[in-house]
């Protein structure tokens, strides 16, 4: 493997290589696991993380998964320009009040060397700036404009996987970053209903894709409308509940209406004549799914991945034979090489940890930290008897012998319970962390308790709920909660019928759920 992978050798037990529990700092255990998991570490650019190939490789699986879900629904890929003409931004009244205060400027195309200093050189300045993207409607839809022109052309469903820059000005690593990987994808439809039913799709599409890839329950729902994205007429979300007990919006799928449309003139000659502008859509994943994934899974040992999207899913460390024991190296290579031919053969993907130079227990530690589902030994004794011997991440806390002749089918069988016990007890979780009979009194107690997120946190409130924008504001200054959604599940059911709103005491007319986000 490669060295930047595993640099690190050191000890269990040294202090500056500890990670922290999440009892003590939910938000140090998060950085600690990211660190000694060797996903990520900070840059020198403000904001914006080196992604290193442990991380780059998970985020790879799910990004060639996704990709083919994508292309299932009949969406293309295509690629779009980094910088955009900040005239296209202002187009949309209220996507360029979202994105404004967040976007960062390209305003010159050349340095001058000043007195030993690198400055912008005034006389290559832009006539119009450029933004770095933070998201692309504008262009895509400027694009659009001369791809559409009848209905013919319709629907037209375009993704890109990209970079996109927000200047956010908290940030953590996968979380918020200000750069950070995604797809986007955009599509323009002939009538209101093509356009939300792909939204109200896709949201369904990552709402799976999370799920079997990252072993992640997540809750659909319906963004109340302060919390939509700028320029939607209705934004859905997943939702993920984190093990502290805070939402965490994983993926969004906004319906457009026809205002892209209308503010690039994107129109088409309909069937029975007359030109019309266009209904669309968009919606978009990110690197914050890994962020996700760390804080359904792990725990106070480190990263726990689920295999789906492990990079390795087997680590097989040999136990070397006797140094003058030439025929006991001899066997156990043998062995070590059936072994591993076995798993291969089933399709798993091994990793042999055979650094002479790391001591086992240190081998064990690293990669319990890296997350990787179990661990194989194999010492002479082992190969003596025809055994090696299991050892998983997590789920089954006692080591366990295995005779080699069915280890990699009985390894390949156990690594879907694996991925299904994974999803099992994070559903448990999430279940266990939505509270359903509260009152306002008691969550604003219990939340403002609840400081800095805290594991294990309060959790979600699912409460009937008049809508009301100042109440929904004055709920966030007292406790600091946000609607995170009106779940579709319970609306559809309409089981605020006959309830009364927990905050204002009026009939309700929705169920939301309520709860601290990151
Ligand atoms: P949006 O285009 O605003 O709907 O964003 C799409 C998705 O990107 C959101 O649902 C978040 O899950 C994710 N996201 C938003 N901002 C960031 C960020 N700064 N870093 C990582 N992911 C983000």
């Amino acid at each position: 493997s490669s060295p930047a992978a595993n640099k690190s050798n050191n000890k269990k037990g040294n202090d500056d290589d500890k990670i922290t529990k999440r009892i003590e700092d939910y938000s140090q255990w998060y950085s600690d696991v990211i660190k000694h998991g060797s996903l990520a570490q900070s840059s020198p650019t403000r904001g914006s993380m080196i992604i290193k190939p442990w991380g780059m490789s998970i985020w790879q699986f799910l990004q060639r998964d996704l990709d083919s879900r994508i292309s299932d629904q009949g969406v293309e890929n295509a690629y779009f320009p980094l910088l955009i003409p900040k005239s296209f931004l202002s187009k949309e009244a209220e996507h360029v009040d979202g994105f404004a205060k967040e976007c960062a400027v390209v305003t010159h195309h050349r340095l001058k060397d000043v007195g030993g200093e690198l400055v912008p050189d005034p006389e290559a300045e832009l006539e119009e700036p450029l933004i770095i993207r933070p998201t692309s409607e504008t262009i895509i839809w400027s694009t659009f404009s001369t791809w559409i022109s009848s209905h013919r052309d319709l629907p037209l469903k375009i993704n890109q996987w990209a970079n996109v820059m927000r200047w956010e000005l908290r940030t953590r690593p996968f979380l918020r970053t200000s750069e950070f990987l995604w797809q986007e994808g955009h599509t323009a439809y002939a009538d209101e209903k093509g356009a939300h039913d792909d939204a109200r799709t896709m949201v369904g599409v990552y709402n799976n894709f999370v799920e079997d890839m990252l072993a992640m329950p997540t809750i659909v729902g319906v963004k109340s409308p302060s919390e939509r994205f700028a320029g939607a007429v209705e934004t859905y979300t997943i939702e993920g509940i984190m093990q502290n007990g805070w939402a965490l919006q994983t993926g969004t799928s906004h319906y457009l209406g026809q205002s892209f449309g209308k503010a690039f003139g994107v129109t088409f000659q309909g069937k029975e004549g007359g030109v019309k502008p266009v209904y669309g859509s968009s919606w978009g994943v990110t690197t914050r799914m890994i962020g996700a994934m760390i804080m359904t899974h792990s725990d106070d040992s480190g990263l726990v991945l689920p295999p789906t999207i492990a990079p390795k899913q087997v680590v097989v460390v040999p136990i070397p034979a006797k140094k003058n024991d030439e025929e006991g190296k001899e066997k156990l290579e043998k062995a070590l090489e059936e072994l591993v031919k076995g798993l291969e053969g089933e399709g798993l993907r091994v990793q042999v940890d055979d650094r002479d130079w790391v001591r086992n227990g240190a081998k064990y530690f690293e990669w319990e930290r890296k997350g990787v589902p179990l661990r194989i030994e194999l010492g002479p004794r082992d190969v003596g008897n025809d055994v090696c011997v299991l050892k998983w991440r997590t789920w089954k806390p006692d080591k366990e012998s295995v005779p080699l002749s069915s280890v990699a089918s009985q390894v390949k069988l156990q690594m879907g319970e694996y991925q299904s016990h994974l999803l099992e007890t994070a559903k448990e979780r999430m279940a266990s962390q939505i509270n359903l009979e509260a009152g306002y009194e008691e969550m604003r107690d219990t939340l403002s308790k609840d400081e800095a997120g805290q594991y294990p946190g309060a959790g979600l409130y699912l409460v009937p709920w008049k809508c009301n924008a100042e109440n929904e504001k004055k709920i966030k200054e007292e406790c600091k909660a946000t609607i995170r959604c009106y779940p579709v599940d319970v609306n559809e059911m309409k089981m605020f019928e006959g309830k009364k709103c927990f905050y204002s005491g009026e009939d309700a007319d929705k169920m939301a759920l309520f709860g601290r986000a990151f």
